[in-house]
């Protein structure tokens, strides 16, 4: 078939993410990628400001990962979890355990991001049923917050923002208190841990976990908060004695400048969350970790086995991917680079300060986001984008860039003079 009629039979049958399956946004054919460039179909180079939703932190067909893959594909693409093990799962979990907030010791292996946060949420439900306090059986999170698409990932996103509101008579209904306040970058409030005590306080009783994204909360609004609520979080839910579930899928491995961003906050959560970045971004792949008290606690039962085992459990294949991209990650100097990418992000994006348009500018690590006071023309904006030589995804207000870890300084300046362009062009008012 020639390409466009390829993209007719796309639009015409294929689902893309929050897409119209009659009125679809235009797609963009991608014939190859390679480091930090997008090869399109019809030959144009765009740099990924993306990295495909957090995740190609090394860049396209790495040739230490693609020779991770070759070698397992040669051994076994996957056998069976149950009753079974293999090298790739034991030394993905050997390095895994050794780089994680210290504490965290057992790793329940799934197939993606969401599938980890309902790992993680039926752990807290059990493990508050084995400890005979069946009735500590709901969530608490906080506003802003993204956890994932499966139905109880769903329940503690933002009702608003997290794009499931029409779910929400459907949903098992959640506890939210107000997002986080003070900033990452300034002075923190003391007087907002109040709200979160006082709720505890009185309704701890019925709760299982307090759920949140630490440091960063992503697709529910590209917020950075303040350590310190971290920290007062993880110290409220020791006192009324409720478990704290990290989401770490779109912070872990180096994003935010810490290799977690627990880190931040020098805690350890009961239970954390990992994906996205997981195997480098070659295949969906994710993991649950949890303490020692929980993992005892659950097993003790009853009914003394923790009830989940997805079909792919430990997929050989993305372990060994996981593993080589980990041993990647930490062979680099990524704090270094990290810091490199911030200060790029810092200097070239805060000139959009000066719009009236844009309502704020801030980075964190290798995240840069523009947020607007109005929500961008998607199609529009991403249209231009491309003209550019450059693939940015922005949602509502959110103009935001989080490039793979291996981009090079001129191609961060054409990425971010791409962002300025663009955004000027459209939004600037000649102030
Ligand atoms: C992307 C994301 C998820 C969901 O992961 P999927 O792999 O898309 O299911 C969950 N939590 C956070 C914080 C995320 O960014």
């Amino acid at each position: 078939m020639e390409n466009n009629s390829l993209l007719e039979f796309d639009k015409k049958h294929i689902w893309h993410p929050y897409t119209s399956a009659t009125h679809p946004l235009e797609c963009f054919m991608v014939k190859e990628a390679h480091g930090v460039t997008l090869t399109l179909d019809n030959g144009q180079k765009l740099i990924d400001g993306m990295s495909s939703w957090w995740s190609v932190i090394h860049g396209y067909n790495h040739p230490v990962l693609n020779e991770a893959l070759k070698k397992q594909t040669d051994q076994m693409a996957h056998v069976m979890f149950g009753g079974l093990t293999h090298q790739p799962a034991i030394e993905l979990a050997q390095q895994l355990l050794s780089v994680v907030p210290k504490g965290l010791e057992h790793i329940f292996y799934c197939d993606s991001g969401s599938v980890a946060v309902e790992v993680a949420m039926k752990m807290a439900l059990q493990f508050w049923h084995a400890s005979g306090k069946g009735h500590k059986n709901t969530f608490v999170t906080v506003r802003k917050g993204y956890h994932g698409d499966t139905w109880h990932a769903m329940s503690v996103c933002d009702p608003d923002t997290g794009m499931h509101h029409i779910f929400n008579d459907k949903l098992p209904r959640q506890f939210f208190l107000s997002a986080p306040k003070s900033k990452f970058h300034q002075a923190f409030q003391e007087d907002e841990l109040i709200e979160a005590e006082e709720f505890l306080k009185k309704n701890a009783v019925n709760i299982a976990a307090f759920i949140l994204e630490p440091i960063v909360q992503g697709a529910g609004g590209m917020r950075f908060y303040h350590p310190e609520y971290l920290k007062g979080i993880k110290a409220l839910c020791e006192k009324y004695q409720i478990l704290l579930i990290a989401d770490e899928i779109a912070t872990g491995f180096g994003r935010t400048g810490k290799l977690f961003a627990c880190e931040h906050a020098r805690i350890t959560p009961d239970i954390m969350c990992l994906g996205k970045a997981i195997t480098g971004g070659y295949m969906s792949f994710a993991a649950t970790l949890c303490t020692q008290k929980v993992a005892t606690t659950i097993s003790s039962g009853p009914p003394g086995v923790f009830m989940h085992g997805p079909t792919f459990m430990g997929n050989p294949l993305a372990a060994s991917l996981a593993l080589a991209s980990i041993n990647l990650l930490l062979e680099s100097d990524w704090p270094q680079n990290i810091s490199r990418i911030e200060k790029h992000l810092q200097q070239n994006l805060s000139k959009l300060q000066k719009l009236d348009a844009v309502k704020d500018v801030r980075v964190l690590g290798a995240i840069g986001v523009v947020e607007m006071q109005e929500p961008v023309d998607m199609p529009v904006i991403t249209k231009k984008f491309v003209e550019k030589g450059i693939w940015m995804r922005p949602f509502g207000k959110l103009v935001y860039t989080m490039p793979p870890f291996v981009i090079s300084d001129d191609e961060l300046s054409k990425l971010t003079n791409g962002i300025f362009s663009v955004i000027e062009t459209l939004y600037g008012n000649g102030k």
